[in-house]
């Protein structure tokens, strides 16, 4: 099953695995929001995934 992370600015990331799909959330974060990449721990999100 995919799996997807929205971000607030309208990004979708999108993966086959949790691993995936947290490591290309996180790679846009670390682009756009510079600050929520340094602040939210990974485990927090984990908890933005959504089944598709
Ligand atoms: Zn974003």
């Amino acid at each position: 099953m995919d799996r997807i992370i929205r971000c607030e600015c309208g990004f979708v990331a999108r993966g086959d695995s949790d691993e995936l799909v947290v490591d290309e959330i996180r790679a846009h974060m670390k682009q756009d929001h510079r600050e929520l990449y340094d602040k939210v721990p990974v485990d927090e999100v984990k908890g933005w995934i959504e089944l598709t």
